[in-house]
């Protein structure tokens, strides 16, 4: 049985006091279900962290970063380690995320580092994985799908990537306000599901929690959540809104 999961991308937004005023309404507001009937995870900017760790210490809400660099330690001006963040209260690490990709240029090889020093570091890794609108259009969803899925997995056992979650997060979706149908999206999760069972086995598969990411709002959570295969929700632009935010975990709940 997968427990939902639903987790908050704050992405560049948020200052000292708004993110501490946030964490802690999403820790009290989602008391008696977080933790319990769906796992919670807000993911704010690396420089807020340290005070959003401490914000919701006293909920079930975990907390995770939006990205990591690969190499343990060192000499690598700027760059956060995997255990660097378990250190201060992490739980979980974005990797692949779209903005990622595509506006940084992270490649599959770059993300696929990322995933396997995040499981090394004692992080739990969400990859994220979703085509562009061109690429939709073209009938290439499930290829580009299948590449970001196979090469963000790429050289990591079946106990490792027991350890990590999918996103798929139609890039045409997020910050649009477009949303992928409950119906698209669970195409897509039925086809990475299958994908996971070819790679690994059928029990890897079904355990594995794949969370749909794009414009999810308080008013599509319930309709998406209701899919076979959607195991949770990646929340951008509503995450920053404590009610909306609350409103798409009771959904999910
Ligand atoms: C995201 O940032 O992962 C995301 C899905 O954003 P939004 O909900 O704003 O589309």
């Amino acid at each position: 049985m997968r427990k939902p999961f639903v987790a908050g991308n704050w992405k560049m937004n948020t200052d000292s006091q708004s993110s501490v005023d946030l964490a802690g309404r999403v820790g009290s507001g989602s008391s008696g279900v977080a933790g319990q009937t769906v796992d919670v995870a807000v993911c704010p900017p690396f420089v807020y962290l340290q005070s959003v760790v401490r914000a919701v210490a006293v909920s079930s809400v975990a907390v995770g970063a939006q990205d990591i660099y690969f190499e343990a330690k060192g000499a690598f001006t700027g760059e956060i380690s995997a255990s660097m963040l378990k250190d201060i209260g992490c739980t979980y690490v974005l990797c692949g995320h779209s903005e990622r990709r595509h506006v940084i240029g992270e490649t599959d090889d770059l993300i696929n580092k990322k995933v396997i020093a995040a499981i090394s570091g004692g992080l739990l890794p969400i990859l994220c994985v979703g085509e562009l609108q061109s690429e939709r259009e073209a009938g290439l969803t499930n290829e580009v799908v299948t590449r970001h899925v196979k090469n963000g997995l790429s050289d990591l056992g079946r106990e490792k990537a027991s350890a990590v979650t999918i996103a798929y997060e139609p890039v045409w979706a997020i910050g649009t306000g477009l949303t992928a149908t409950p119906e698209q999206a669970q195409e897509v999760h039925a086809f990475i599901r299958g994908l996971l069972a070819e790679m690994y086995d059928a029990d890897l598969a079904a355990e594995t929690r794949i969370l749909y990411g794009g414009s999810v709002k308080p008013g599509n959570a319930a309709e998406l959540m209701a899919r076979e295969d959607i195991d949770g929700l990646l929340v951008g632009g509503a995450s920053l809104k404590a009610d909306d935010f609350l409103a798409i975990v009771q959904a999910a709940a």
